[in-house]
């Protein structure tokens, strides 16, 4: 068992993305693979914590305590599945507002590191959005691109990147499981 962190973006990368916001439990779908990734990441002891935007709830899409329940149900499917996820760090803020946590910003990432005492250099970083890759970069953490939820699109934009990319989160846990 090998301890080290994994940070999973949420919408596109955990969930099936939905421009129109995930505002409720009932909206969760899990994308394909991505329950029995997190599972296959806990078994071989790697541990999971999620860095998600959530502007949502600065556009009143959806309240905390929505979030809160859709988060339960997150937990109790990867539960279910064999899988957990040690901690879920979320940005309120919306795309305005200066926060320090809204990714690309690393605010979250910086608090992650301070209060589980992790060396960000040795965490793999999986998201599906430039912002995700350049928070983790910004921080000396290793990206990795999903291509669902907006990953295809992210790479259409971006061709330069320069980092490991995957059909899918089981695909990227199935490369971080072989490459430590
Ligand atoms: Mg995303
Ligand atoms: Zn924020």
């Amino acid at each position: 068992m090998n301890g080290s962190y994994v940070i999973l973006d949420r919408d596109g990368v955990i969930y099936q993305d939905s421009d129109a916001f995930i505002k409720s439990p009932a909206e969760w779908l899990p994308e394909p693979g991505s329950l029995e990734a997190i599972a296959m990441l806990h078994q071989q002891g790697w541990r999971v914590v999620v860095i998600t935007n959530q502007s949502g709830i600065a556009r009143g899409l959806y309240d905390l305590a929505t979030l809160a329940a859709i988060h339960a149900k997150m937990l109790e499917m990867v539960a279910a599945a064999g899988g957990i996820i040690d901690a879920i760090y979320f940005c309120p803020h919306g795309p305005d507002s200066a926060c320090t946590c809204r990714k690309p910003e690393p605010g979250l990432f910086l608090r992650f590191a301070a209060e589980k005492a992790v060396d960000l250099t040795q965490v793999f970083a999986v998201g599906d959005s430039l912002r995700d890759l350049q928070a983790a970069q910004a921080v000396g953490a290793k990206p990795l691109l999903v291509k669902t939820g907006k990953g295809l699109a992210t790479l259409e934009k971006n061709p330069q990147l320069n980092l490991p990319i995957f059909e899918n989160l089981y695909a990227a846990a199935s490369y971080i499981v072989k490459n430590s």
